[in-house]
């Protein structure tokens, strides 16, 4: 049983709400209820977020890029120093660093995360004895942590756009389309030890890194379930991809797969207004990752168009430079007006702007991963945040002002509780195993420093 002073339900306010969980579902929401002994009492409760974009492996380089050498730095040097790091890690070592990754997800107000997992095998490419020995150490974290996990086993077959081969920073990524699938097989094997809304998806990393008759090979042995693949972060992929396939990437994948909402396209950071309108009416979900994309230099998403036009859209922490939910939702905003030289740019017509990034991010998330949460309703996952509206960043706010001083105002430490399908991982601002994934994370990074 949960005891809130309020809650969102939906898109309205209630006060007192009692909720009781049962097999990691919302069973039952009263309103206007009294609280019993035995209660989780908290202030504020929100449907939490699920985080839909994650290279978790990447937090362990945060920081280490943001010096700049002769010569002008883009998303493509970054991505040699990320090859050359990436190259290091063992098996023990993803896992510890996950796990903190989780852990700091679920501090920061996530219940659920899409890890986009695309290093599988060891330093020159060579295979571990279970292909799928990765993703396993993915699943370990999640156990730890007792986040919701959507696992995206990615194919990465090509170094760039055109069929090119692999470069020697890319072996550990590369399976061919047999391969890709055995993997997925026996990732899907170890799920029988994980919590039952624990997800598997597939994500081709990207056109450039496919090809179209492999791309139809995956999604024809794909039946159902969460699609992910990045489709046109930078300019220069954008210009790659109409050289190779004729076509933009959005445009050409909407017109050669059948894009629907089990698909999230990451970073369609680069399209046109056609491409824009075309992307929201297909269902598919907008993952967007202000942070990581304005610490690389992407470049903003084309929001007023898409949300005009209706279009779902979550948020993900990608490089996790910085995991934080409020940051994330805010830079979002803020990109939008710092192009346009405008306020309160991310909403359709008039409201308010936090409203619509939280609630917007929570359907939207939870839909690219495949979890039926995302509002707080019996029958739906118990995915849940609470904060403390008595916080100096928001005291003076009225409930329908909650969420504009969460994005805009608060730090995520107003986070006391998260519960991820019920299962109570965050209290009093902490999580539960905190002590022994930092102790975990801290040997870890010290083993991996010494191999430098
Ligand atoms: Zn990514």
């Amino acid at each position: 049983m949960i005891f809130a002073k309020q809650a969102l339900l939906g898109e309205v306010w209630a006060e007192d709400v009692r909720l009781t969980v049962q097999d990691g579902m919302i069973a039952s929401v009263d309103v206007g209820a009294k609280p019993s002994a035995g209660d989780a009492r908290v202030d504020t409760l929100l449907p939490a977020l699920g985080n839909l974009h994650s290279h978790s492996f990447q937090r362990a380089m945060a920081g280490m890029t943001e010096y700049r050498k002769a010569g002008r730095d883009s998303f493509w040097t970054w991505r040699d120093l990320m090859y050359r790091f990436m190259d290091r890690l063992t098996p023990p070592q993803i896992e510890a660093i996950a796990a903190l990754v989780f852990m700091e997800m679920q501090e920061a107000g996530y219940a659920a995360v899409g890890e986009f997992h695309y290093v599988h095998h060891q330093k020159g490419g060579a295979r571990y004895g279970d292909i799928a020995e990765l993703s396993h150490r993915i699943f370990a974290a999640a156990s730890q942590t007792g986040i919701g996990l959507t696992h995206l086993p990615v194919l990465y077959t090509y170094g760039g756009a055109g069929q090119v081969a692999l470069s020697e920073g890319q072996l550990r990524f590369g399976n061919s389309v047999d391969e890709f699938l055995a993997l997925v097989d026996s990732a899907g094997a170890g799920l029988g030890d994980l919590p039952s809304d624990t997800q598997i998806g597939i994500a081709p990393h990207s056109l450039r890194a496919t090809s179209p008759d492999d791309l139809q090979a995956v999604l024809a042995g794909h039946d159902s379930g969460p699609i992910h693949i990045h489709i046109a972060e930078q300019p220069k992929e954008v210009v790659d991809i109409e050289a190779w396939l004729g076509a933009r990437p959005v445009d050409w994948l909407l017109n050669n797969a059948s894009i629907n909402r089990d698909w999230c396209l990451i970073h369609a950071t680069h399209i046109t207004d056609g491409e824009t309108q075309a992307m929201a009416e297909s269902g598919a979900v907008a993952g967007l990752c202000p942070i990581t994309e304005a610490n690389l230099g992407d470049g903003p998403f084309n929001g007023p168009t898409y949300l005009g036009a209706g279009g779902a859209f979550g948020v993900g922490s990608d490089s996790n430079v910085n995991i934080s939910l409020t940051e994330e939702l805010r830079t979002l905003e803020y990109s939008q007006r710092l192009r346009d030289l405008a306020r309160n740019v991310m909403v359709a017509g008039e409201g308010s702007v936090g409203h619509t990034l939280y609630t917007g991010a929570a359907l939207g998330g939870a839909q690219a991963l495949g979890r039926n949460a995302g509002e707080i309703a019996a029958g739906r996952l118990a995915d849940l945040v609470a904060i403390d509206s008595s916080d100096p960043s928001l005291c003076a706010l009225a409930p329908d002002q909650i969420l504009d001083g969460l994005v805009f105002t608060a730090k995520d430490n107003v986070v006391t509780d998260v519960w991820s399908a019920g299962r109570h991982m965050v209290k009093g601002g902490r999580h539960v195993a905190r002590d022994s994934i930092v102790g975990t994370y801290r040997g870890a990074i010290a083993d991996l420093l010494e191999s430098i």
